[in-house]
């Protein structure tokens, strides 16, 4: 039962949504008490969601590419990862990369999201190469790739400065660069999670110099395993304080964890309760963010629809090729259809957008669905349709 001071202290909290003020660290970690009605803090997340992307629910027709598994890492969350001798490990040749690039096309994706191990046998070259060969035949394709912690390896690799591998990999192809690698920020966990991949330091520094050359990113938490209400918030205070300085994330997604096949796997996986309330409390606390994704493949399909409806404005991509989460026991389906992508959105009373990587509009040719030009930025939709 939630008490009178509780009760004030929510009000409180909601006074400033409804006047577009910041929350605090304390405000987000007392969004947390499960005493504190999920409802009654969805609908505070549904108020800004409204606010900022009107009645949109956008999408995108995207693949996966993980060229390797092969990691010099090995941290405890991850069940993807593989050692070079293991028989699951693997590196993809340039014939294999094609082919996807070829399915892609065939299948009207408009992205290739790419992301993989840390091969300690493959160069930068190789990294390298693989973006300018699928950009040379598939120009059309966005191509969103490597982490932070991929960075991190180049600049390892290279011996050059974080600028001058982004700068390069913008040459050979490069679009925009994912958000994983994040995990949670804050020493107390990180250091349990993966002590030894780039420190929180070395990933916001990455994305900060991203945006500093142009390069759009996306930004990303992982939780639901050794972490605590303060962990995340102070988390995505460090993302909001970024977002302030280069203004350069484009949307912002909650990776629920996945035990099965890792380290952790004691743990179990956080509820749809806690998914939909870290949903809720990600949109209120980032308020400088534009986007919020519900990535169906992590949350599965019926968490990520109802998330619409909890600060979620996007459900992610039609996903061909997902192997991470899958590895980690994700049960979802491999792959769903543009119609099935569509229709959740609208059985979740939102009204369907597709968008390319950097949300501009995505327009497809009626007669050629594999054709497609971009229109305006998503924003402006939001506007109009609010
Ligand atoms: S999460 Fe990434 S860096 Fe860590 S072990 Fe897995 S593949 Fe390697």
């Amino acid at each position: 039962m939630i008490t009178k001071e509780r009760e004030a202290r929510f009000r409180e909290i909601r006074d400033k949504v409804e006047a577009e003020q910041r929350l605090s660290l304390d405000d987000g970690i007392f969004l947390y008490d499960p005493e504190v009605s999920l409802g009654a803090v969805g609908e505070l997340a549904n108020l800004v969601r409204e606010r900022k992307n009107g009645n949109v629910g956008y999408f995108n027709i995207n693949t996966h590419l993980n060229p390797t598994n092969v990691c010099v890492y090995r941290c405890r969350f991850c069940a993807f990862r593989s050692d070079l001798r293991d028989p699951k490990g693997y590196a993809m040749n340039d014939e294999q990369i094609l082919q996807r690039g070829q399915e892609a096309t065939e299948n009207g994706c408009t992205e290739m999201h790419i992301v993989g191990g840390l091969h300690h046998q493959k160069p930068y070259e190789w990294y390298r190469h693989l973006i300018e060969l699928l950009h040379t035949h598939y120009p059309q394709i966005h191509l969103k790739g490597w982490t932070a912690v991929e960075i991190n390896w180049f600049e390892f690799q290279t011996k050059k400065s974080v600028r001058w591998v982004l700068e390069d990999l913008r040459e050979a192809g490069l679009g925009s660069m994912p958000g994983g690698g994040a995990e949670i920020f804050h020493p107390e966990v990180r250091d349990q999670l993966c002590e030894h991949k780039a420190n929180t330091h070395a990933w916001l520094d990455i994305h900060r110099t991203a945006h500093q050359i142009g390069l759009r990113t996306n930004c990303t938490m992982l939780y639901g395993h050794v972490e605590k209400a303060y962990h995340r918030i102070d988390h995505l205070i460090r993302l909001r304080d970024l977002q302030d300085e280069t203004g350069g994330f484009q949307v912002f997604i909650p990776l629920a964890f996945h035990p099965e096949n890792t380290k952790l796997s004691e743990i179990k996986k956080p509820s749809g309760i806690m998914d939909l309330r870290t949903m809720a409390i990600s949109r209120l606390m980032l308020d400088n963010v534009q986007h919020i994704k519900a990535y169906w493949i992590m949350l599965g399909v019926e968490t990520a629809q109802t998330a619409l409806a909890y600060g979620a404005d996007d459900i992610d991509g039609t996903v061909r090729h997902e192997l991470i989460y899958h590895d980690a026991g994700a049960t979802t389906p491999q792959c769903l259809s543009v119609d099935d992508i569509r229709n959740l959105i609208s059985e979740a009373g939102r009204e369907p957008v597709e968008r390319d990587t950097i949300y501009r509009q995505v327009h497809r040719d009626p007669n050629d669905y594999t054709k497609w030009t971009t229109g305006e930025s998503v924003e402006q939709i939001a506007i109009t349709t609010s």
